[in-house]
């Protein structure tokens, strides 16, 4: 028999993952800080509850998907988080993208409340949070992982258990450098294009299908040559992985340069109040640079 589930948290990301719970079939009971955000799964069969604690305490295994590590922090300490309703022998599954030192921290509370700990981190987008296709990196014990997969199974594709707790966020930081890295050569590759004449679309189909193909720019490609900015993940969140990037660099002694020249100009792009755009805004930078724009709005 599955187990009662609890998801926190239904931005962009949870809100498609903890749907894809429900329509799998199983009893889920969600929670979201803008109360409003939970109504179209609670549509689908899940139940509201009125705080985390109370998600924990109607749960076994308890789903995180908010936004930064002072967030994970929120939902699951104090009064009204997670730990002060966990049972014994319940688990938690933080799919946010967090510090890995303050993961194992977490994790070490969590063993103290007589629970356990799963980092599961995600990639795919939006859309593959809507579609059910994400890679999720896990770290935690492989036993942990075992009991959980059916329902990581709802929710994405690619499971992947990389190692003890934090590991699975640590993945993901290097998930991050391939993404900022690919998002910053698609922008300059599209601004060229357009320089140069190319009809947009055509340039695209032909990239796309060869050995310089990226998920980028397939999919964040189509909307920067239509001008559409509206987030699958935002400047902000985006530019939040880069300074978690960027610590676990310099605490390792590893230089990232072109990851460092990513952050600066997303940081521009916040000081002229574009943070909530779609991380494919990034091109905005460039454009400023430049004095042109790519692609042109649709009519
Ligand atoms: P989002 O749409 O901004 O949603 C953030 C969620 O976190 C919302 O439910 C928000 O609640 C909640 N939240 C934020 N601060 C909170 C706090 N202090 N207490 C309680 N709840 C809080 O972001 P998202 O795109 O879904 O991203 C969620 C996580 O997935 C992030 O760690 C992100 O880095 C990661 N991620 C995102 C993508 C992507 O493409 N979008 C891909 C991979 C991983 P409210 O509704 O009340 O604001």
């Amino acid at each position: 028999m599955s187990e009662k589930l609890g998801f926190i948290g239904l931005g962009i990301m949870g809100g498609g993952m903890a749907a894809n719970l429900v329509r799998a079939g199983f009893d889920v009971t969600v929670w979201n800080r803008t109360a409003s955000k939970m109504a179209p799964v609670t549509d689908l069969g899940a139940s509201a509850a009125g705080s985390p604690r109370e998600v924990a305490e109607r749960s076994t295994v308890v789903l995180i998907c908010v936004a930064d590590t002072p967030d994970v922090v929120a939902v699951t300490e104090g009064p009204d988080g997670i730990l002060a309703g966990l049972s014994p022998g319940s688990l938690v599954v933080d799919h946010s993208t967090i510090s890995p030192s303050e993961t194992r921290r977490l994790a070490g509370m969590a063993e103290e409340a007589g629970g356990s700990w799963l980092d599961g981190p995600v990639s795919g987008g939006s859309e593959g949070a809507e579609l059910g296709t994400l890679s999720i990196m896990v770290g935690g014990e492989a036993s942990d992982l075992e009991r959980v997969r059916p329902y990581l199974d709802a929710m994405g594709k690619t499971i992947t258990h990389v190692g003890p707790v934090g590991s699975g966020q640590m993945v993901k930081l290097v998930n991050q450098v391939l993404v900022v890295v690919n998002m910053q050569a698609a922008c300059e590759a599209l601004l060229l294009a357009d320089a140069g004449g190319l009809d947009l679309e055509t340039a695209l189909s032909a990239l796309t299908g060869g050995a310089a193909n990226s998920w980028m720019l397939a999919n964040r490609g189509p909307q920067m040559i239509v001008r559409d900015w509206r987030p699958g993940f935002t400047i902000d969140l985006q530019q939040k992985d880069i300074r978690l990037v960027l610590e676990a660099g310099d605490e390792l002694g590893v230089p990232l340069p072109t990851t460092g020249l990513v952050f600066q100009l997303y940081r521009s792009l916040q000081h002229r109040g574009l943070g909530s755009e779609g991380q494919h805004a990034l091109v905005k930078a460039l454009e400023h640079m430049m004095g042109a724009e790519v692609g042109e709005a649709p009519e």
